[in-house]
């Protein structure tokens, strides 16, 4: 399945520039031909529909450590990893025997239960940069409520968010730029009303003078600065540190708050996320994905000032009838207690570094024009000439094409990507050096062929 696995070094292999025959795809098939009759587009969540690569979706049958099998019995190294929850691989036997245990007490009680409590005092204990937090079912949830919180506490109406950074699939954070450096945005889905979208000002990613503009434009109307600091969500647009300190000084100026969208980074890139990493203080900060276990958890902490804010005891409503439901919270537990190790994160890094350097390596020295990002454990292969990629604009839309190529390929090789080329990879810590070889030679061949084209 993986093809031929040497000794010698993988730089070293001869090109393979044949393409492989299609794996099959019978099963997943039949299943999405069923599927359409259910879900719109097949699906339960739209990037999942393959609309942007070739070949209909791979239904997938179960998951163990770094690997997947579909419907059809193929099996694939996976980058994806549930988009990003699963960063000690699938299947985990910690997570999995937490979660057993505590469902034989039962599913939900919609009342305060100790083990809330107990995740609660992991996240609070290793991470300075909260002090009290609200458990929610999922990120968009989370986001959407730290701009509730956010406009409650400082009664004022406008978000200033960057092109290029997802943060779910709330109205008012639904808008794209606009022609403009600074400009309202405009609705990118359809049912998003024109007047949420107006609320909402959107800038360019590294660009502190388009937000110094903003809050000309907008003084004392701008309620926060919504950011994922390390946008991974439009491929991986690192900022320059320079960049998130500025937005810290401007938003302390104008009285306005900094939101870090840590759905994607925190827990990823340290256990304190890009706020330890880069040593930023933000008002609020939200958290998914990996907080979960694999379970939809969701968070947003913030100071105690701030989140007194929060019903009961503020103003500002917010409520859930499975927030904090005690399954998701022993398979955050479980997750979160390993990623406290020390060296989990030193060692996942490491290793995910050498990954995407011997893969950026490979591609300048045949001239192919790819540029890998990386931080922590996730990564990118952007197929640009450039060498560093920082904002939604410097990615070149006709480049989608070579991914399309390079995503079948990996498929037919064993080797499982999201979806789309604006999607990043995850390395978990399941993936032993030997499977990152054999992903390694796969991405190789892949390239060689995409490069053909
Ligand atoms: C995934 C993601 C969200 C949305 O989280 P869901 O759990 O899919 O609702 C929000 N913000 C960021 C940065 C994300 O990566």
């Amino acid at each position: 399945m993986f093809g031929l696995f040497k000794k010698s070094s993988v730089e070293d292999q001869p090109v393979t520039t044949v393409g492989k025959p299609d794996i099959s795809r019978e099963k997943s098939a039949e299943l999405y031909r069923k599927s359409k009759t259910f879900f719109p587009g097949g699906v339960n969540s739209p990037v999942r529909a393959f609309k942007s690569v070739y070949g209909t979706p791979l239904f997938i049958e179960k998951g163990d450590g770094p690997y997947l099998w579909d419907a059809d019995g193929n099996k694939f190294i996976d980058f994806c990893c549930s988009w990003g929850p699963l960063i000690l691989g699938h299947n985990n036997a910690k997570i999995r025997e937490k979660v057993t245990e505590t469902a034989l007490k039962g599913m939900t009680f919609g009342a305060p239960t100790a083990i809330e409590n107990e995740l609660a005092e992991l996240i609070l204990k290793n991470n300075k940069f909260i002090q009290k937090l609200r458990f929610v079912s999922s990120g968009t949830e989370a986001v959407m409520s730290a701009i509730r919180l956010a406009r409650g506490y400082t009664k004022r109406d406008k978000i200033v968010k960057f092109e290029g950074c997802y943060h779910g699939h709330i109205d008012s954070l639904l808008v794209k730029a606009g022609s403009g450096l600074v400009t309202f945005g405009e609705t990118s889905s359809a049912g998003v009303p024109e007047s949420f979208a107006k609320e909402t000002i959107v800038v360019p990613l590294n660009n502190i003078e388009a937000v110094k503009q903003a809050f000309t434009e907008y003084k004392d109307q701008i309620a926060a600065v919504i950011i994922e600091p390390i946008p991974a969500n439009n491929g991986l647009l690192l900022q320059d540190v320079e960049f998130l300190m500025e937005l810290r000084e401007i938003t302390s100026k104008n009285k306005s708050l900094l939101i870090f969208d840590e759905v994607i980074s925190g827990f990823r890139v340290g256990f304190e996320g890009a706020a330890g990493f880069y040593q930023i203080q933000p008002d609020i900060i939200t958290y998914g994905k990996i907080i979960g276990g694999g379970m939809p958890v969701g968070a947003y902490g913030a100071s105690e000032e701030i989140m007194s804010n929060i019903s009961p005891e503020g103003a500002v409503y917010q409520a859930g009838t499975l927030s904090g439901n005690p399954i998701a919270m022993a398979a955050g537990i479980a997750q979160l207690t390993e990623l406290n190790r020390l060296g989990f994160y030193r060692d996942l890094n490491n290793k995910t570094k050498e990954f995407a350097d011997a893969i950026q390596r490979f591609a300048s020295a045949r001239s192919y024009r790819v540029c890998v990002q990386q931080v922590g454990s996730i990564f990118w292969i952007a197929f640009s000439d450039k060498t560093k990629i920082q904002s939604a604009a410097d990615i070149d839309p006709t480049s989608m094409e070579k991914f399309k190529i390079f995503h079948r390929e990996c498929l037919n090789r064993g080797v499982y990507f999201g979806p789309s080329g604006y999607e990043v990879g995850f390395v978990s810590a399941a993936h032993t050096k030997i499977d990152l070889e054999m992903a390694k030679r796969t991405i190789f061949d892949a390239l060689d062929i995409t490069f053909k084209h």
